[in-house]
């Protein structure tokens, strides 16, 4: 078989502590998992999880320069825990989720928040609000064998080295466990799906020349500065 042109090369992450990488299949992301992340977006009490995705060619690593993109002027960030599932699996129970977890990393969902105000003001999807180029900033593969489950300890990020979002994983209102067994009811897994499992309070902007790093505990610091427009 041949392909009218090179098909694209597998999107893939580093997994610590090993020469090897890990190839990224779909990217999920939760909405709204943190209560006061919610509450500063204007919703309150607990709702059923929902989902949004990237392309998994919109993933780029530790350390990247990202130009300013296109079409926004209200570029944020949202430091997020990302779950790398390595294991394929369909209506998964809370009992068996952790099973399918390959690992964790650090995470930034990048989100062009103007065009998704506009987005939810107009009942439009979110995609080219949230899966533009290089908007899924995600750091190396933490395998479990090394740094066990993650789910208590501080999320933090840091605008230009000042505390912009600060919270626990133990807040998500969805846990990692359930997460797993809400999405799994919508979609099979499969091994290199990554999920971004939602941002606590305390959302911004960046502006070129601005460095954003995700800390979580447990896992090393995730950087990301954002250039000039292209
Ligand atoms: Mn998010």
């Amino acid at each position: 078989m041949t392909y009218v042109f090179a098909p694209m090369p597998t999107p893939s992450l580093p997994v610590a502590g090993t020469s090897e990488r890990f190839p990224v299949r779909r990217i999920f992301c939760v909405g709204r998992n943190y209560a006061e992340h919610a509450r500063e977006m204007g919703h309150d009490g607990r709702e059923a999880p929902f989902f949004f995705t990237k392309p998994a060619d919109a993933v780029v690593e530790n350390g990247t320069i990202l130009p300013y993109p296109a079409a926004t002027e209200n570029l944020h960030f949202e430091a997020e825990l990302v779950v790398a599932i390595g294991k394929a699996g369909r209506d998964i129970a809370e009992a068996d989720a952790l099973d399918h977890v390959y690992g964790y990393a650090c995470g930034n969902d990048l989100t062009r928040r103007d065009l998704q105000t506009q987005a939810k003001q107009a009942g439009r999807p979110w995609d080219m609000a949230k899966g533009f180029d290089g908007s899924a900033v995600i750091g190396a593969i933490h395998r479990v064998a090394d740094v066990g489950h993650l789910d208590h300890g501080p999320i933090q990020l840091t605008r230009n080295r000042e505390l912009q979002q600060r919270g626990d994983l133990s807040d998500m209102i969805w846990s990692t466990p359930e997460v797993i067994t809400h999405l799994s009811g919508l979609i099979a897994f499969q091994p290199g799906d990554l999920i971004m499992t939602g941002t606590p309070a305390g959302v911004g902007a960046l502006a070129p020349g601005d460095t954003a790093v995700v800390s979580i505990a447990g896992l090393p610091d995730l950087s990301v500065s954002i250039g000039e427009r292209r």
